[in-house]
Order: C-alpha cells, then sequence, then structure tokens
C-alpha cells in the first residue's frame, strides 16, 4: 500500500493543463492543411492525383479540401514541390456543419458554435455519450479510450461514455455504417431520450473516409441521424475531440 502511495507522489500530476493552456503536439502531428494557391504555379494536378479520398479539388491557384475527407495522410503535402499545401499542428478541426469543412485558401475553419442555451442548461455539467462503433478500423476507438486516461481525463468536465443508450444524451459514432451497423446503429439512436445529440467522430463517420463508395458502407452518417458536431480526421486527436466537446458545451471559445 505504502508503495503504491509512493509510487503515486513520484509520478505527480499528469493530466494536461488543456484548455487552459494550449496542447504541445509532437512534430510528426498532421493537423489543419494549409493552401498557399499562389506557389501551385504549374497546376499539374498532382495533389489531387495523390489524394487517396478525393478530398481535393480545384485547379491551378484554387485549391480546396473538403477535410470530411481527408485522411491527414499527407499524400498531397509530398506530391507537392512547390509546397502549395502544407499540414500544419493545428489540432481543432470540429464544426457544427458538414458544409464548413469545405476548407478553401484564406478562409479561416468556422469552430463548433456552442448547442443552444435550454439544450446546454438541461445536459447541466455532464454530458453522458454513447459510442456506436459503426464499421471503422478502431483507429477513433483507440483515440476515443484515451479520453478516459490520466493525461486527456474528460471526466473532469464531466464528459463520460455509459454502456446504456438509455443512460446517454447521445450518440458518438465512428465508422462508415456498414451494412450490417445501419440498423444497429439507428435502434441505438432511437433509444437515447430526448432531448438527444449526435456527434461524427473522424473521416469514415464524416464521409465513409477511406471505405467511401463501398457497396457495403454508407459513406458516413450524414444522411441517416441529424449530427450536431463534425470532429475531422483520421482519426481525430484526443484534443480535436476534446476541443470539440468543450466547444459544443459553451465551455471553450
Ligand atoms: S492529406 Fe488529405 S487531402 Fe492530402 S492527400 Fe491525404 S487525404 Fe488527400
Ligand atoms: S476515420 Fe480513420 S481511424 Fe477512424 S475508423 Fe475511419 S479509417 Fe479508422
Amino acid at each position: 500500500m505504502l508503495n503504491t502511495l509512493l509510487t503515486r507522489v513520484r509520478h505527480g500530476r499528469r493530466t494536461t493543463s488543456f484548455p487552459a493552456q494550449e496542447p504541445t503536439l509532437p512534430e510528426r502531428f498532421r493537423g489543419l492543411p494549409l493552401l498557399h494557391p499562389e506557389r501551385c504555379t504549374d497546376g499539374c494536378q498532382g495533389c489531387i492525383e495523390a489524394c487517396p479520398t478525393a478530398a481535393i479539388r480545384g485547379e491551378a491557384g484554387r485549391l480546396a479540401i473538403d477535410l470530411g475527407r481527408c485522411l491527414f495522410c499527407p499524400a498531397c503535402a509530398q506530391a507537392c514541390a512547390a509546397g502549395a499545401i502544407e499540414l500544419s499542428h493545428d489540432y481543432r478541426l470540429a464544426v457544427r456543419d458538414r458544409a464548413a469543412l469545405q476548407l478553401t485558401p484564406g478562409a479561416p475553419l468556422a469552430l463548433a458554435e456552442p448547442l443552444g442555451k435550454e439544450l446546454r442548461r438541461l445536459l447541466g455539467r455532464a454530458l453522458k455519450l454513447r459510442q456506436v462503433s459503426a464499421g471503422g478500423c478502431n483507429g477513433c476507438e483507440v483515440e476515443l479510450n484515451a479520453l478516459g486516461n490520466t493525461i486527456f481525463d474528460a471526466g473532469r468536465f464531466g464528459i463520460q461514455f455509459v454502456a446504456s443508450p438509455r443512460h446517454a444524451d447521445g450518440l458518438l459514432v465512428t465508422g462508415p455504417v456498414s451494412a450490417a451497423m445501419r440498423e444497429p446503429l439507428l435502434t441505438t439512436y432511437r433509444a437515447v431520450p430526448r432531448p438527444k445529440i449526435v456527434i461524427a467522430c473522424g473521416a469514415c463517420a464524416i464521409s465513409g473516409g477511406p471505405f467511401a463508395g463501398h457497396p457495403e458502407v454508407n459513406d458516413g452518417i450524414g444522411d441517416l441521424l441529424p449530427v450536431d458536431l463534425f470532429c475531422a480526421g483520421c482519426p481525430p486527436h484526443p484534443f480535436t475531440l476534446l476541443d470539440g466537446l468543450l466547444r459544443l458545451l459553451g465551455r471553450r471559445a
């Protein structure tokens, strides 16, 4: 027992100071793309051809990226010798509208606005979510698990995942919605008491991600459920998720 206590004291505080302090992300972290259309002079279309999910569209000088399809891989940046696309360290990738994920040069991302006042009043200081894995690769789930560890500790904000949809304020969905998961997802949604929210976590849930267009998937949840928050990424970093959830709750501007 004494050893346990001593180890605990030796470890000290491991929980991040986010959101009071901005996080320091590792050098290899790939976040919000930066578009430099002025550097794209020959219109080679190399970035468009390199993109595995057809997330980039446009022509010379008019590039745009659909962050809902983007895997942050970063084949486009590597394909462009002129440096017209860079991947920054900006982890803030959560928005309220699907259309807001269309990234265009010079236009900042419209980060998530809070839920309505009445809904936030009903939620109080706690947000209980039922997570549904609807056919993804489990990468998103690994990051969601991290939300509960001592580093990110989403519980300190009252954010928790619950086993039963009856105990939940909403759903958090990962995966592109495989044919087998379509009905279970809808059944789980119906089981959540009103009012309820829906969060699309990761490229798969937003657009189908790398599975988009496959006959056995639904290309995300957009046409199945009313989505309140879209968290881009493949998978979204825990800070991306925390940032989005806190913005949704009106606890981060
Ligand atoms: S980083 Fe995104 S936009 Fe660029 S190639 Fe990869 S998936 Fe496509
Ligand atoms: S968005 Fe990426 S990490 Fe998440 S389930 Fe789909 S493929 Fe996996």
